[in-house]
């Protein structure tokens, strides 16, 4: 990983920066991928995208969920958002994680969570629900979630990550239900995962043909790659494939001119949009995965006051992230588990 890589993905770890950034609202450049803090914010990007025929998937975003409060509480953001969406009649649907619905620590907790998100979706004229796929760790999970669910419902799918082996089975498994194909966004061992760039790439195409062949439900590709978009494209002409069964999605604030482009192509286009008060680990992941994404926060952060304030404290999540760590810990003696550092989308 390289040095740039691993800073950011320090202080997205960082509970101590985390708490600290959500009283600030998405800032040092954030809100061009974070799309503000409340629902009205969040219901007005929808709008601003619906009116571009551009659908939307909301994250309301939730980190170091690890008690049931807090898994509760992530529930019910996330059912005021299915509410905000159903009463505007907006074109979109949600996108949430088990983890956020409390799977690490209680996995019947995390079920009857997304039992009534799904549940109450249904009665939104059969909202979708995403299940966005994590670590290897918790796909068991996840599919055994699916399992259950899809016996009572039509209204919820999930991710598949190409760069798992396991992909193809997945792909097998679930020809009825509604699926995102992704490249994948963890780090995973090499003992379930490619691991370079050609071999992942690979995968993904491979799994994107076998499922635009058999699917018998809406598969949406959500990559930012330009040439897996082209491939796809051509795929889906030379095969004569229906077109309202496919999708193209990417994320909100990446690639906004070539996302219209797409739609005004007649392809349906998504965009994952991110909000809520948790918006710094996020963020500080985008930055992670493409330093190039830092272009977006020069304003902000060539400000000096900002550059020394952001630098001062990075470093010393970086290099002290024991000291830091332990003074959290100390405050939250109630929450053992906050302090368990992980990387997610
Ligand atoms: C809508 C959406 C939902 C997702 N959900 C999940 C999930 O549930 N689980 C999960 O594990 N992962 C998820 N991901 C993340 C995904 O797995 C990848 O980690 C992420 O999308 C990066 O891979 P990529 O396919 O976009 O292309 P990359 O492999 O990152 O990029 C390939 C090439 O595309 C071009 N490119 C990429 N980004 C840009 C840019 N911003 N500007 C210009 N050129 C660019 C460059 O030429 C680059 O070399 C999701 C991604 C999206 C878009």
């Amino acid at each position: 990983m390289s040095l740039v890589k691993s800073f950011f993905i320090a202080l997205s770890n960082n509970t101590f920066l985390n708490e600290a950034a959500k009283s600030m609202g998405p800032s040092l450049g954030a809100n061009k991928v974070v799309a503000g803090n409340t629902i009205e914010d969040v219901v007005n990007t929808i709008k601003r995208l619906n009116r571009k025929n551009i659908a939307v998937t909301v994250d309301n975003l939730g980190e170091f969920v690890n008690n049931k409060q807090d898994a509760i509480a992530a529930k019910d953001d996330i059912l005021k958002v299915m509410d905000a969406i159903y009463q505007h009649n907006l074109d979109a649907h949600m996108s949430v994680k088990l983890s956020q619905l409390g799977a690490e620590f209680d996995k019947a907790l995390a079920y009857d969570n997304i039992y009534e998100i799904v549940a109450t979706a249904k009665s939104y004229n059969n909202m979708h629900i995403n299940i966005d796929t994590e670590k290897y760790d918790s796909l068991f999970d996840i599919t055994q979630t699916l399992d259950r669910l899809k016996s009572e419902f039509s209204n919820v799918g999930t991710v598949i990550q190409a760069y798992l082996y396991k992909g193809d089975v997945l792909i097998d498994k679930y020809p009825n239900l509604r699926l995102r194909l992704v490249k994948g966004a963890y780090k995973e061992s090499p003992y379930i995962a490619y691991q370079t760039k050609e071999e992942i790439d690979e995968n993904y195409i491979h799994l994107i043909e076998k499922r635009l062949l058999n699917a018998q439900n809406m598969t949406s590709i959500a990559t930012h790659d330009h040439n897996i978009i082209n491939h796809v494209k051509s795929f889906i002409e030379t095969h004569d494939i229906d077109k309202s069964r496919v999708e193209f999605q990417m994320l909100y604030g990446f690639r906004s001119d070539l996302a219209e482009s797409i739609a005004n192509e007649g392809y349906n286009f998504t965009i994952y949009v991110p909000f809520g008060d948790d918006w710094f680990g996020y963020f500080m992941r985008r930055l992670a995965e493409r330093p190039q994404n830092l272009t977006l926060a020069f304003k902000e952060f060539v400000k000096p006051k900002t550059l020394a304030i952001l630098g001062l404290v990075g470093l010393t999540a970086c290099l002290l992230p024991q000291t830091l760590s332990k003074k959290v810990k100390r405050k939250s003696t109630s929450q053992p588990n906050r302090l368990r550092c992980r990387t997610r989308l």
